[in-house]
């Protein structure tokens, strides 16, 4: 069986709410508050009609579910993928609300998704496609309300037609309604690069915590879009060597080190990383089970599972996609000694400049990227560090000691603010 066809019977509700039970059973948490974050707060459905360049119209279905709504806004990417499903943005908008819980940044969680494979698409499909699924979850959408951001698959160009969508309709122009924009409608400096960024900071942490040096280590990266492309790259700045890369088609590798640079280039030139000159082709899997010091899963959920936890050779794994590891893998990389960096804390960099954009839309003000950066950089170390202290503490992996915190924090605002009636 390949990784895609394990990752397609792995149900990524179950495992969120597997691994929420495991932080609610350490906390102790109340009965009420457990039946309460279990489960999501609102789940919008949408089947929507769109013209096609050949004249026919064809409906798609998309999702845009908020998990919570406690500490803030809900707040959370949109995905376009041919193999979203409701459960799948269950999952990743639970994950949203430990994520910034984590990261302590004013949110509540939620997520979107449409089923699509936008590679199929020319942009005047793409363009309708956008504005009509924005058109059809704004009865949840506002900047006060719920914020969407990209995730897999987006960019900012969809945003700004959001942007211009919810505008439109409103009658006046609201940049803080949705994050990751381009810089010139109130994008953040730095928010594109922010969630690898964000990653990197976490992976220098760990490696200092475990005295690793850098310089010597090398890197395995699994997806090259958004997270992985530039993980790859800023990791290569700290001086470590990138030895393998894939994308959703497939992986390269040279034990030596790859010029992430030329990959990127030859990526933009070839639609793909295979064939990269220098470099062996590999699949996916086998990138994951690479001889490096510091893995990258950057991709999609499921990947690394019970079947193949046991041939992860990396001292460190750093979660930059959400929810990459099983809770049946997360038990096998502990028992080996490997030190995985939650995705809820890892890839938190993403949400976390989101955060400073629509503090920069509100405000009507531009911060500079170093501003954005060092800004950045403090949450991170500090959430990193109280994420390891729980861990200690408890004498839990890294994820439990993630979600001790983001639980702990999520459900002592929704015990302080009772409940209504
Ligand atoms: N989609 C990203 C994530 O999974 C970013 C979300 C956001 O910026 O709101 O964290």
């Amino acid at each position: 069986m390949t990784t895609e066809h394990v990752a397609a019977e792995i149900n990524a509700w179950k495992v969120a709410q597997q691994q929420f039970d495991l932080a609610a059973d350490r906390l102790n948490l109340d009965p009420g508050l457990r039946r309460v974050l279990r489960e999501p707060r609102r789940e919008l459905t949408v089947h929507f009609p769109v013209q096609m360049d050949d004249g026919s119209v064809q409906v798609f279905t998309g999702y845009r579910v908020q998990h919570n709504l406690g500490r803030g806004p809900a707040k959370g990417g949109i995905r376009f993928h041919q193999d979203v499903s409701i459960d799948e943005v269950k999952a990743l908008a639970m994950w949203m609300t430990w994520k910034c819980a984590v990261v302590g940044i004013p949110y509540g969680g939620g997520k979107g998704g449409v089923i699509v494979d936008p590679k199929k698409l020319s942009m005047k499909e793409l363009e309708h496609l956008s504005r009509r699924f924005f058109t059809e979850i704004e009865v949840l959408i506002g900047p006060e309300r719920d914020i969407p951001a990209p995730d897999v698959n987006t960019t900012p160009q969809i945003m700004a037609w959001f942007m211009d969508t919810y505008s439109m309709h409103v009658g006046y122009t609201v940049p803080g309604v949705v994050t990751g924009k381009p810089i010139s409608l109130g994008g953040s400096e730095g928010r594109n690069e922010a969630t690898a960024r964000g990653c990197v900071y976490t992976i220098v942490e760990a490696a200092n915590h475990l005295g690793m040096d850098l310089t010597k280590s090398t890197v395995a990266v699994q997806g090259f879009g958004n997270a992985g492309s530039i993980a790859a790259q800023l990791i290569a700045a700290e001086g470590a060597t990138v030895v393998a890369v894939s994308d959703s088609t497939s992986g390269i590798r040279n034990m030596s080190g790859l010029d992430i640079a030329r990959v990127v280039n030859w990526k933009k030139e070839h639609g793909t990383v295979k064939g990269f000159p220098g470099a062996e082709d590999i699949t996916n899997a086998e990138v994951l089970e690479t001889e490096c010091d510091i893995l990258i899963p950057a991709a999609l959920e499921n990947q690394i599972t019970a079947r193949n936890a046991g041939n992860i050779k990396a001292k460190i794994v750093a979660e930059a996609a959400n929810g990459p590891t099983t809770p049946e893998a997360d038990e096998i990389l502990f028992a080996r000694g490997i030190f995985l960096i939650p995705d809820i804390l890892c890839n938190a960099g993403g949400v976390t400049v989101s955060y400073f954009e629509w503090v920069q839309d509100l405000n009507r003000d531009h911060w500079t990227e170093d501003e954005v950066n060092a800004k950045l950089k403090t949450i991170m170390v500090k959430a990193f560090n109280e994420v390891l202290d729980q861990a200690h503490h408890h004498d839990v992996n890294m994820r439990t000691g993630a979600y001790l915190n983001a639980v702990q924090r999520v459900a002592d605002a929704t015990a302080m603010r009772g409940l209504y009636p």
